[in-house]
């Protein structure tokens, strides 16, 4: 199949080219028909498998349908440009990454679109909703603050999104979700997008889908072909100098390191750069001007290691990430599908190795049982696993540790308490006007 038999505008079918997109992926072929005949959508997708494009150029293509319409009239145009789609997200990094590829997809058409998220000055954002916009893309508690401000109407939205729903509801933002929602028009499409279903996300989908068709690609929980993985078994003690000696010895020169703990996270970077190879921290505890230049550096290969915690590297997307490293594993098995996926995008190869220490070795079972297969497991001379040392429990980690699941408690809005409530808001506002 080809994006060129799917019914888009020959300006969206330009700008897709201009991506390098040759074909559309799995999601992008079931969806796209989908959403262009109007129905409400539940589909089983996660990062890497294309559903941004999945749900933002059909929704361009109504887009463009409707200005036609609008245009053809001859009655003279009143008041600001309406808001036709809002998309929400989980975070500010989703949020911002859905926002660029929505403003590359759209290159070549008349359409507007912002992305705001919290723990920024909400004034330059009301600035830019003051002309109006056809696409907002918005993490959930500073679009709140936002309506109650008056700077943005939703009563004219024809299209939502929710994007990673299941995190969304992991974090907390059950109850934003469900304020947006009364707001909005009774008659509109809905789309949900999340890599998980649990009986949660199933009754929020009931709640809000209306008929939909239900669509899944590559099983949710099974990791990705393209990507090779790796377990190496270690001691805990030695997984730092196992770490610098394979990033050394194979010359990965960029790759994706994951701990359980934001300290975990600063404490590997700064080990790794006092052994000559240059890394970055990249977590919740860190301001967005930091992140964004960690991850800036990271791209532009200025680093050789970014060390992320589960949900600062949500929505990461970085071309080409040849090696992700689970320095620790994840709590929960889901998150080591999601980790993983961070490489082998699309069509590109990519390689995950986990360290696993005698403690881990449980959480190892239930990710093999959740993909369903045994990882090999690969050694390295002189860091062979002590025979002595005996398991001892893994912590969990603490709700301080842990902001995905932080309950937003205070929905009292002044700018002094979005800076403290809305840790998973952002310091950016990223627009567009074509
Ligand atoms: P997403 O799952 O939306 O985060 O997309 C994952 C990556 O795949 C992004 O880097 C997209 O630019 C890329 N991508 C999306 N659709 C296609 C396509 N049809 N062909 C090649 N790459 C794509």
């Amino acid at each position: 199949m080809s994006f060129d038999s799917l019914g888009l505008d020959a300006k969206i079918l330009k700008a897709i080219e201009e991506q390098n997109y040759t074909d559309p992926t799995p999601i992008q072929q079931q969806a796209i028909p989908v959403i262009l005949s109007g129905k409400d959508l539940m589909a089983s997708a996660q990062t890497g498998t294309g559903k941004t494009a999945g749900f933002g150029l059909p929704i361009l293509q109504k887009l463009v349908e409707q200005q036609a319409k609008t245009n053809n009239r001859s009655e003279p145009k009143r008041g600001k440009r309406p808001l036709y789609a809002l998309i929400l997200a989980p975070t500010r990094e989703l949020a911002a990454q859905i926002g660029e590829n929505i403003r590359d997809y759209s290159r070549y058409l008349a359409v507007r679109s912002l992305v705001v998220f919290g723990g920024v000055s909400i004034n330059p954002q009301m600035m830019k909703l003051r002309g109006g916009v056809d696409i907002l893309i918005a993490t959930p508690g500073r679009l709140l603050d936002l309506v109650q401000q008056n700077a943005v109407d939703l009563a004219t939205v024809k299209i939502l999104v929710l994007d990673e729903a299941d995190r969304m509801l992991d974090m907390g933002f059950i109850h934003d979700i469900r304020r947006v929602i009364a707001k909005l028009p009774k008659k509109r499409q809905n789309l949900l997008f999340s890599a998980t279903f649990s009986d949660e996300i199933k009754s929020l989908a009931n709640t809000i889908l209306n008929s939909p068709e239900s669509i899944a690609v590559a099983k949710t929980n099974s990791a990705s072909e393209q990507i090779t993985q790796y377990i190496h078994r270690v001691d805990k003690r030695r997984k730092r100098e196992l770490l610098s000696y394979l990033i050394g010895k194979n010359q990965w020169q960029q790759v994706l390191i994951f701990t359980r703990t934001k300290y975990g996270a600063n404490h590997l970077a700064e080990q790794l750069t006092k052994d000559g190879i240059k890394a970055s921290a990249i977590h919740g505890n860190k301001s967005q001007g930091a992140r964004t230049k960690a991850l800036a550096d990271f791209k532009s290969g200025q680093i050789r290691a970014l060390v992320a915690t589960d949900i600062a590297a949500r929505g990461l997307d970085i071309e080409l990430l040849p090696y992700v490293v689970n320095y620790e594993l994840p709590q929960v098995a889901e998150d080591y599908v999601h980790r993983i996926g961070r490489t082998g995008r699309a069509q590109n190869q990519g390689q995950a190795i986990s360290l696993v220490c005698i403690d881990e070795l449980a959480q190892l079972k239930s990710i093999e049982k959740l993909i369903k297969k045994t990882i090999p497991e690969i050694f390295t001379q002189g860091f062979e696993v002590d025979p002595r040392i005996k398991a001892e429990p893994v912590k969990k980690v603490t709700a301080k540790q842990a902001p995905a699941k932080r309950r937003r408690v205070n929905h009292t809005r002044t700018s002094k308490n979005n800076q403290n409530s809305m840790t998973q808001s952002s310091h950016h506002t990223y627009s567009k006007t074509h």
